[in-house]
């Protein structure tokens, strides 16, 4: 698909469907109909930085902060496995209070007592980090670009850089990890110029996962009077990445879910996606998981539905790579 009719989707686009079908067939073509589940724990609230549309930010007081212990983290993993859920995505903020080594031994403790594949999704951390989790058998590792705007980026993330973020997924597949990134569509002060940079970036990079998010304000946030990004254009991205990348694994993101609540799974995955992912945080913690406002839970039971109303399958296996 050339500049100008990414352009024209991402613009003036007013008859979606022929884009959709195109991303279905492609994702028909180069992933199948599988729909991979992928159950997240979101194990601590804590972080370091200090990103200007998030409610996890360190400045923010109003939060109410948790982290769960490595064995609440193993003994819920080892729950959503029984479910029949291939891979869990431990997630946190940037919280420096789980060391390399407490980290090595929820991952091998995981690895030791179930068969699922591990995504880890805790940030920026020092590359031996990184290694470290790759040796204890962590397989993948979620790492959001934002936006492939460095003017952007610089804005929103203090003191952290687009470049670094693209060193570090690069290393991450250096070592061996399967690698997952993805923007944030409708950032206040993002162009239609930098949404198709998004769609570059994903392409170029050629991760394992691609996402499309959406923004949503966080009243604690210093965007937080800036109105919710459009999820008709997010899904027109989405279909776009899809068109762009072929055999990533899409999810549905929670934020597309989050604005449209009634059919947000399934118009996803009309529009490329092979991936949702139900949040299995314990309900005393998810409530405060507040990256923005009103996050939704997508239930496995949600899950389950989606697909079967659109006539895919389960997958049964772990979703590993499909560019090997
Ligand atoms: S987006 Fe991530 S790194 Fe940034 S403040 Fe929120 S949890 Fe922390």
């Amino acid at each position: 698909m050339n500049r100008d009719e990414i352009l024209y989707y991402l613009t003036e686009a007013d008859d979606d469907s022929a884009l959709f079908r195109r991303a279905d067939e492609v994702r028909r073509r180069y992933c199948g109909n599988d729909v991979h589940v992928r159950g997240i724990i979101e194990f601590s609230n804590y972080c370091c930085r200090n990103c200007r549309y998030c409610g996890l930010r360190r400045d923010n007081v109003n939060v109410v902060r948790y982290r769960m212990s490595s064995d609440e983290i193993v003994a819920h993993a080892i729950e959503i496995a029984s479910y029949g859920v291939k891979t869990i995505v431990l997630q946190s903020g940037d919280d420096f209070f789980y060391t390399q080594s407490i980290m090595c031994v929820i991952i091998e403790e995981i690895k030791r007592k179930t068969d699922v594949a591990i995504t880890l999704s805790v940030g920026e951390r020092p590359f031996d980090d990184y290694r470290a989790f790759r040796s204890a058998g962590a397989d993948r590792y979620l790492l959001k670009h934002e936006t492939a705007s460095d003017k952007l980026y610089e804005q929103l993330h203090p003191q952290q850089t687009l470049e670094q973020r693209l060193r570090i997924l690069e290393y991450l597949r250096k070592i061996g990890f399967q690698i997952g990134t993805g923007n944030i569509d409708g950032l206040p002060g993002q162009t239609v110029d930098d949404l198709r940079a998004d769609i570059d970036f994903l392409r170029d990079l050629d991760s394992e996962m691609a996402s499309v998010g959406l923004f949503i304000p966080q009243h604690d946030t210093p965007l937080a009077h800036y109105p919710s990004g459009d999820v008709a254009l997010a899904l027109r991205a989405m279909a776009l990445v899809r068109i762009a990348t072929k055999n990533s694994y899409m999810p549905v993101t929670t934020a597309i879910v989050t604005v449209d609540s009634s059919d947000g799974l399934q118009k996803g995955l009309q529009a490329g996606a092979n991936v949702i992912m139900p949040d299995f945080t314990p309900d005393r913690y998810r409530k405060d998981y507040t990256i923005y406002d009103n996050k939704m839970q997508i239930t496995l039971e949600a899950t389950y539905g989606a697909i079967k109303g659109e006539q895919r399958h389960i997958a049964q296996d772990r979703g590993d790579s499909l560019k090997w």
